[in-house]
């Protein structure tokens, strides 16, 4: 009994000496990483910077347009140069893989779920980086027209730019204040990418900070790996500091048309039809989902015309489903040109199958149709709804399981959508680019980008609130995953590692090779939740 005590006595002895030695361990380890954090950050605040860094007004980095995700950054970085952002990054990289710090650019956080933040990070508010002058080339009917910008300029001032040398950038998003870095590092999709492809297909050069510091210029002739995997690449290889982006002759005028289809399979078939022609009939093709609404019509009248009035007014939905092809054609402003495209505009209806009262028109600058989504913007703005959840689903359909997603999807999952549109519009596969790290649904040469675009009531716990449309998105993509539908996430989110290896499939590979090249510590865009520091 006596030697039971002993033992047990002993062993207790020695769980305890064992459990002191682990704590103590620990709060070493705590410590010395509490040291290297604080001067981490001192030696940060002592580096020579042309801009700044902000360690006390974070939270406006902190939050994004979905309007869900929140991490509060250590700071933000305000650059005024490219070397500002290499130095800081470079002495992240000499602090070594064990410092806790990561690095997000931020364009405009027009991110949905967090892709633009870090948690106790550096955020660089890319916006800061003003270049000089934004410099258009090839004006006056140089061969190959380009402009270099900045990696935080947005869209739209880009636009302002180039039409004042009568030229602009061929491949657009349907919001132009988004920034150029932004939008690169996802693909950057509109009506204009059947012809010219992504955004990322009409990118001639790039300069780069990689997650080493260095300043890197890349092209298809130079650091062609670096090019290719930047492009679409969610901001995990560097930071595009500066792009040189492809321009073409601009036009004046936009003769933009809506019209409606009941049958779901005859408006992809004309959409397909169009988008596969290779006579230019259209230069704008997209098209959205209507469901339970009524009184459509009648909203549209405020900017375009009926073909046919009274036809149009007699037009009743009966609360069926309606699918609307919208097209936009391009002209110069002489009356000459004008004819010359009615005619073919003409020509090219004659060919499509929507119901013809349904045709309704309306003729804009160039620059107002490409500027469209900001006037909603600014209505949702002073109604106080632009700035609520936003639990966006984006998917890339492949063409031969289309119809089978809107019957599945818009017969029975979206039942409602007045609180957002719901984008339809296929695409050519071959207008991508293979060598980037965009995903795209693999083998077919036509798919289809599906943007369900709901915006929450803040607060709601009904069918409009945040958690029912989650579980709403949730429903569509295990439907699609139930029926083997093939598709893909456009701006995509995954919390796990297999999640991301299936997302990217072949590509995975060349992926985590990448990673491991250029930013092998894993400090850039941890907010999209792929590697982890
Ligand atoms: P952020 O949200 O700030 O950043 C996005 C990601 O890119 C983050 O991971 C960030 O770290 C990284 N990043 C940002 N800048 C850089 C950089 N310079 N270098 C490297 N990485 C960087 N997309 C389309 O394709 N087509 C559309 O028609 C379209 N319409 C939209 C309409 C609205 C109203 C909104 C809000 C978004 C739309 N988008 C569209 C999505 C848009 O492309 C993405 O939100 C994209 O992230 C651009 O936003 P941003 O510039 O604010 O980038």
């Amino acid at each position: 009994m006596k030697y039971l005590h002993a033992c047990f006595l002993r062993k207790r002895n020695m769980i305890i000496v064992r459990s002191f030695t682990i704590l103590l361990l620990l709060s070493c380890i705590a410590f010395k990483l509490a040291c290297c954090f604080s001067s981490g950050i001192s030696s940060l605040k002592a580096l020579p910077l042309v801009g700044h860094l902000e360690f006390e007004h974070v939270h406006p980095a902190s939050k994004d347009f979905g309007n869900r995700y929140q991490l509060l950054a250590l700071a933000v970085l305000h650059p005024k140069s490219v070397s500002d952002i290499a130095s800081v990054i470079r002495h992240i990289w000499m602090m070594g893989p064990h410092s806790q710090l990561t690095v997000a650019a931020r364009g405009r956080g027009h991110s949905l779920q967090g892709q633009a933040q870090t948690r106790h990070g550096i955020v660089i508010h890319m916006e800061s980086l003003q270049p000089q002058k934004l410099q258009v080339h090839g004006v006056g009917g140089g061969p190959t027209p380009f402009v270099d910008v900045s990696g935080g300029e947005l869209w739209i001032n880009i636009l302002h730019e180039t039409l004042k040398y009568g030229l602009a950038p061929k491949s657009w998003t349907d919001y132009l204040h988004l920034t150029v870095g932004g939008t690169l590092s996802n693909a950057g999709i509109s009506g204009q990418a059947f012809r010219h492809g992504p955004q990322i297909s009409n990118v001639h050069q790039l300069e780069v900070v990689t997650g080493k510091g260095e300043i890197l210029n890349c092209s298809e002739r130079q650091n062609s790996d670096l090019f290719h995997g930047v492009l679409g690449g969610l901001g995990q290889f560097g930071i595009i500091t500066r792009a040189r982006i492809a321009l073409e002759p601009a036009p004046t005028m936009v003769k933009w048309m809506r019209m409606l289809y009941l049958d779901f399979a005859a408006f992809a078939r004309d959409q397909e039809r169009l988008i596969s022609s290779d006579d230019d009939k259209f230069d704008y093709i997209e098209g959205f989902v209507i469901i339970n609404r009524t009184g459509l019509l009648d909203s549209w009248r405020l900017s375009f015309t009926p073909e046919d009035p009274v036809e149009a007014s007699q037009f009743k939905s009966d609360g069926r489903n309606l699918y609307c092809l919208e097209v936009a054609k391009y002209f110069k402003l002489d009356e000459d040109g004008k004819d010359v495209m009615n005619q073919e505009v003409k020509e090219s209806l004659s060919e499509l199958s929507y119901i013809s009262s349904t045709l309704f028109s309306s003729e804009v600058t160039y620059q107002e149709f490409l500027d469209r989504v900001h006037v909603s913007e600014m209505k949702l703005r002073s109604k106080g709804q632009w700035e609520v959840p936003h639990p966006w689903l984006n998917l890339l359909v492949p063409r031969s399981r289309v119809n089978e997603f809107a019957k599945g999807v818009f017969g029975n999952i979206l039942t409602d959508t007045s609180n957002g549109p719901v984008i339809v519009y296929p695409v050519n596969k071959s207008k991508w680019d293979n060598r980037s790290s965009a995903v795209t649904p693999e083998e077919e040469e036509i798919f289809y980008l599906v943007a369900i675009l709901t915006s929450a009531v803040p607060g709601s716990t009904g069918k409009d609130g945040v958690d029912q449309i989650v579980k709403r998105n949730q429903r569509i993509l295990e439907f699609s995953e139930a029926a083997g539908l093939g598709l893909k996430q456009y701006l995509p989110h995954y919390t796990t590692r297999h999640e991301w290896r299936s997302h990217f499939g072949p590509k995975w590979d060349d992926f985590v090779r990448r990673k491991s090249r250029y930013d092998p510590f894993a400090m850039l865009a941890p907010g999209q939740r792929i590697f982890e520091k």
